[in-house]
């Protein structure tokens, strides 16, 4: 049985010719599948009953279980904690904004990297989700909050660029007008700064944008943050960044997740902006969420805001992330923990 949401047209199509029907049926699926939320073949009406048997002797419109949903306060946020049908979960986050909604989305099974902030990591990497399990959270989460989802960002559990091909098509069919036809400048992939991969992504010139977890501007540092920085300095990631950046005329985005007394004093500020001069960048200051997992503490609001004005004193575009959601857990990986450990 295949997931037919792991297939773009092409692929259903010539499914469709190789099982004796006509390639047009192709489309009519994806029709009901993408524009009118119907994930049950036998309620395809303008297909024939002959051909919606072959459907279900061959395929399985993967749409996860929802397990939990969570708001917060002010409802502006909404978790959901999906199942596949092996029985792994994962967790989807969605935002409103006034400018449309948006989602988060995960791109693997927990996730290897080992962030030592992040809970997404800590039972390790279960498995790469496919394009169409990512696919199926966007799909699920529409129907949920009966809302077109706008912008999507790959932030969720997992590291995007250890699970390349699977993401790339994934970004290929939710672009797709006969699927979500969401732009692709509406769509934030975000790394932990896998050299190799970036420059693979840079060549295939996309118009989505790169995030990178940089942290610190110190190798140093950030490899007491993240393991990853053993194998990439920081130096690599900036340079592929700036390949990304002649090859897709995209500003790239920093996240810096500030960590009180490791990351957030002014000396780092300034490094950090003279890592950054002159490169076609946005920065992103996270306060970071405090996971029980570690003793990474939140810096105060005043030396966040102190951070902020040297990097934009400097001419480099810096916003704080709003904090969304807090209140549900919804920083990575933690539902999904909580569940876990539910269950044992
Ligand atoms: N693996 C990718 C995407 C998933 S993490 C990456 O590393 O970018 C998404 C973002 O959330 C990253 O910037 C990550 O560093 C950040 N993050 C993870 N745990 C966090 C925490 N406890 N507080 C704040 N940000 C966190």
């Amino acid at each position: 049985m295949y997931n037919i949401l792991d297939f773009n047209i092409d692929e259903l199509k010539t499914w469709m010719k190789k099982n004796n029907e006509s390639s047009f049926r192709a489309s009519q699926v994806m029709d009901w599948i993408y524009k009118n939320n119907t994930w049950k073949f036998d309620n395809m009406k303008n297909i024939a009953k002959s051909t919606r048997d072959k459907l279900n002797e061959n395929f399985y419109i993967g749409i996860p279980e929802l397990v939990q949903v969570y708001e917060s306060k002010k409802r502006d946020t909404l978790k959901f904690l999906y199942k596949y049908r092996d029985g792994n979960v994962i967790e989807t986050v969605v935002m409103k904004y006034d400018r449309g909604n948006s989602i988060c989305v995960s791109t693997q099974v927990g996730c290897r990297m080992g962030c030592r902030f992040c809970a997404s990591t800590v039972n390790g990497m279960v498995r790469n989700l496919t394009s169409g399990e990512i696919l199926a959270q966007v799909l699920a989460a529409q129907k949920e909050i009966d809302d077109r989802i706008s912008n999507v960002v790959l932030m969720g559990s997992g590291e995007p660029l250890d699970n390349f091909e699977n993401v790339i098509k994934f970004i290929e069919i939710i672009n797709s007008k006969y699927s979500l036809n969401i732009g692709q400048r509406h769509i934030t992939l975000s790394t932990c700064g896998i050299v190799p991969k970036i420059i693979e992504l840079a060549d295939k010139n996309l118009q989505i944008t790169l995030a990178i977890s940089l942290h610190s501007p110190e190798d140093e540092v950030r490899l007491k943050m993240m393991p990853i920085s053993n194998k990439y300095s920081i130096k690599s990631i900036i340079d592929a960044c700036k390949y990304y950046i002649d090859k897709t005329d995209r500003r790239v985005s920093f996240e810096y997740a500030l960590v009180k007394g490791v990351n957030d004093s002014d000396i780092f500020a300034k490094k950090l902006s003279n890592i950054l001069k002159g490169m076609l960048c946005h920065v992103n200051l996270i306060p970071i969420n405090e996971v029980r997992e570690n003793d990474f503490k939140k810096s105060s609001k005043d030396n966040i805001k102190s951070f902020l004005h040297i990097l934009s004193q400097s001419g480099i575009e810096t916003t704080i992330r709003k904090e969304m959601g807090s209140d549900i857990n919804a920083a990575c990986g933690q539902l999904r923990r909580s569940y876990l450990e539910s269950k044992k």
